[in-house]
C-alpha cells in the first residue's frame, strides 16, 4: 500500500526517500510543496526532476479530504464537514477573534468519552484520526483561505474526538504543523483541550510542546462523574495532580474550561468550590455558558447567574473570561454539523447539507 505523505514527519520522509537513493534535501523540497505551497499532487513539485516525480508517485499518494459543506454563522464563524476516504465525516470550525482566525480541529470520528453536554459524545467512536487526516484539516482549510488573503494563526484540538486518545497520531501532527518550512504554527498558538485522560497527559508533556486546555466543567467528583464518565476512572485529585505536574513554560498557564449549565453547576457554591480547586496553580478559567441543543438536556443559564459566578472567581484574584459563543446559529459545537448530515445508502458518504450553504 502506499504511504500518504502527510503522515510522514521530515526524517520519516527522508528516510523513504533515501531508501530509493534520493539526497535528504528532497525530503526539505516536498515538505514546503505540502505545506507552503499546499499542492494537491507530486506531479505538481515542479523542481523534483521528471524520474524523482514517477518515484514517488510509485511510493506514495496525496489523498485530499473532500469538504461537503460549509455554513457560515453571522458572527463569521464558518464550519466544514470534511469526508474521510471511508466515506466518515469530520467538522473543523474556524473561528474569527479580533484580528486572528482560530481552527477547531478533530481527532477522532466520534469519541468514546461520552460527556453529557456533548453531542459528539452521544454519536460514539468510530476510529482514530490518521496524522495525514488531522494536517490536512488545517491545509485545507488554509486553502480554502488563501484567495481571500487570511492566514489561520491558531489551532485549537477541541473538534470532534479526545485528542489524547490518539496521541502518537496528535503529537506527529503537531511536530508537522510546526515545520518553519511549512505550516509554521509556533507551540503557543496550538492548545490542545482535554477531558482528563491522566496518564496521557504526562506522556504529552514529555512529546510535544503545545499549550494545555482542561475540560473541567464541576467541582466535586460525584457532579463531575455525573456529568464526565472519564472521572469515574481519574477523579478531581488525581486530575488536577497531572495539572500541577505538567510542564509549563514561564509565564504560561493551564487553561480550565468549564461549561456552565444552569441548575447543575452554575451555583455560587459551585464557583467558590472551583476557586479552592484552581487558586493554588498557574490556571487560566474560560467560563462557556452552554450553548442549548435539541439533542442535549441542559439549558443556558442567564446572564445574570454567569456574572454572578465569574464575579466570585475574579474577586478571588483568578484570571477569568466569559467565551462568547461563537456560531451559536450553526451549532458550531463539535459534533453538531456531522450530526445533521443525513447518512446515505451504506455509510456517512451523503449530504443533506451543501457546500457553501449560508446558515
Ligand atoms: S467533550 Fe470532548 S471528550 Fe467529551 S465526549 Fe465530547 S469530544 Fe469527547
Amino acid at each position: 500500500m502506499k504511504t500518504n505523505l502527510k503522515n510522514l514527519t521530515r526524517e520519516e520522509l527522508a528516510a523513504l526517500l533515501a531508501a530509493v537513493g534520493k539526497e535528504r534535501y528532497r525530503a526539505d523540497q516536498i515538505i514546503r510543496w505540502l505545506y507552503r505551497h499546499r499542492v494537491d499532487s507530486v506531479a505538481a513539485m515542479s523542481n523534483l526532476s521528471r524520474v524523482c516525480r514517477e518515484q514517488l508517485q510509485q511510493l506514495a499518494c496525496l489523498p485530499a479530504l473532500a469538504r461537503v459543506a460549509v455554513e457560515r454563522a453571522a458572527d463569521g464563524t464558518e464550519k466544514f464537514l470534511y469526508r474521510l476516504a471511508d466515506g466518515s465525516c469530520i467538522e473543523s470550525v474556524l473561528i474569527p477573534e479580533k484580528e486572528r482566525l482560530t481552527l477547531c480541529v478533530s481527532t477522532q470520528v466520534g469519541c468514546r468519552q461520552g460527556c453529557r453536554f456533548c453531542v459528539t459524545g452521544r454519536q460514539g467512536f468510530r476510529r482514530n484520526l490518521e496524522t495525514a487526516e488531522i494536517v490536512d484539516q488545517v491545509v485545507q482549510s488554509q486553502k480554502y483561505l488563501d484567495p481571500q488573503g487570511k492566514v489561520i494563526r491558531n489551532l485549537v484540538f477541541m473538534g470532534m474526538g479526545e485528542p489524547l486518545d490518539n496521541l502518537a497520531a496528535v503529537v506527529k501532527a503537531v511536530e508537522i504543523l510546526r515545520y518553519d518550512d511549512g505550516l509554521q504554527f509556533s507551540s503557543r498558538r496550538i492548545t490542545l483541550s482535554t477531558c482528563g485522560l491522566v496518564p496521557e497527559m504526562a506522556l504529552l508533556g514529555e512529546q510535544a510542546e503545545v499549550s494545555l486546555a482542561v475540560s473541567l466543567n464541576a467541582t466535586t467528583d460525584r457532579q463531575r462523574s455525573e456529568l464526565m464518565p472519564v472521572n469515574r476512572r481519574y477523579p478531581l485529585e488525581q486530575l488536577l495532580a497531572a495539572c500541577r505536574r505538567y510542564p509549563l513554560k514561564r509565564r504560561s498557564r493551564i487553561t480550565f474550561e468549564y461549561i456552565l449549565l444552569h441548575g447543575v453547576n452554575d451555583s455560587i457554591a459551585d464557583a467558590r468550590r472551583l476557586v479552592r480547586l484552581l487558586a493554588p496553580l498557574r490556571a487560566k478559567i474560560n467560563l462557556i455558558p452552554f450553548n442549548e441543543h435539541p439533542q442535549l438536556p441542559f439549558r443556558r443559564p442567564p446572564a445574570a447567574a454567569v456574572t454572578a459566578f465569574q464575579e466570585i472567581l475574579l474577586a478571588k484574584g483568578l484570571t477569568v473570561i466569559v467565551r462568547k459563543s461563537k456560531g451559536a446559529d450553526i451549532q458550531a459545537a463539535c459534533g453538531q454539523l456531522r450530526g445533521r448530515v443525513q447518512p446515505a445508502a451504506g455509510g456517512e458518504t451523503g449530504s443533506s447539507v451543501s457546500p457553501g450553504t449560508d446558515a
